[in-house]
């Protein structure tokens, strides 16, 4: 099966618009969503129902219970506060209920999904370096672990004498004396400065990761942000990837 894993939308339409229609040329039978589907952007009802529309797995971002008053946004800079409060007030109940039931992970015999860490997923950790990587490894059953939050794609790789090496590519071969975590980048704000949206498809038979990074209409975005009065930083940094 080859599953598209895509993370952190933030009612961006344009860019999950181009994603989707990627995954499925590519051939893509399952969706996976690893959260934030809102949050930031100008569009949460149509990224949550076109995501909804899919019946694939989705799980839970700390902007996802944000937006249904499950998480506090007292952490939130002021932009993603603005944004999260703006968000709040465009969904209705059912929107909302919606996103309070997401889970936290997912799991099958091969591979995990998680928004943040998978030790303590409430807590929103990012993973950024050997030692919160660890923490993960250690309760890691399977033997790769998907991830988003930080939108930055990184892969962390754990042999069997437990050595944590990091790096950056644009695919990955499993192999089977090792475990992973694979963090697949940000759909609709990427800050690894580059714009394009990033999402990954995940051939489980193969155990291979690919890597897609695609352009969209990022003023058309910029252009619906703005009109919603939303922070102009959140339509600027769409441009500069960060
Ligand atoms: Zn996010």
């Amino acid at each position: 099966m080859l599953h598209a894993v895509f993370s952190d939308i933030h009612s961006n339409m344009e860019a999950l618009e181009v994603v989707l229609a990627d995954a499925k040329k590519e051939g893509a039978g399952s969706y996976l969503c690893l959260g934030d589907i809102v949050g930031y952007g100008a569009e949460p009802k149509e990224c949550l129902s076109r995501i909804k529309a899919l019946n694939g797995i989705i799980i839970a971002g700390n902007h996802d219970y944000a937006a249904c008053g499950k998480t506090s946004i007292e952490y939130f800079n002021e932009y993603a506060r603005e944004a999260a409060e703006w968000t709040m007030m465009q969904l209705d109940q059912d929107e909302q209920t919606y996103l309070a039931d997401l889970p936290l992970i997912y799991r099958t015999d091969q591979y995990c999904l998680v928004h943040g860490s998978l030790d303590e997923p409430e807590i929103w950790e990012y993973i950024v370096g050997s030692e919160s990587a660890q923490r993960s490894f250690n309760v890691l059953r399977e033997q790769i672990l998907f991830i988003g939050h930080s939108h930055v794609p990184w892969i962390f790789v754990q042999d069997r004498n437990g050595t944590i090496e990091s790096y950056r590519a644009s695919e990955l071969m499993l192999e089977s004396n090792k475990k992973y975590i694979v963090n697949i980048g940000s759909v609709g704000q990427p800050r690894d400065l580059d714009p394009r949206a990033s999402y990954c498809l995940f051939d489980d038979e193969a155990g291979h990761v690919r890597y897609r990074r695609l352009e969209y209409t990022i003023a058309k975005t910029q252009n619906k942000i703005r009109d919603a009065h939303l922070p102009e930083i959140l339509a600027l940094r769409l441009e500069m990837g960060r």
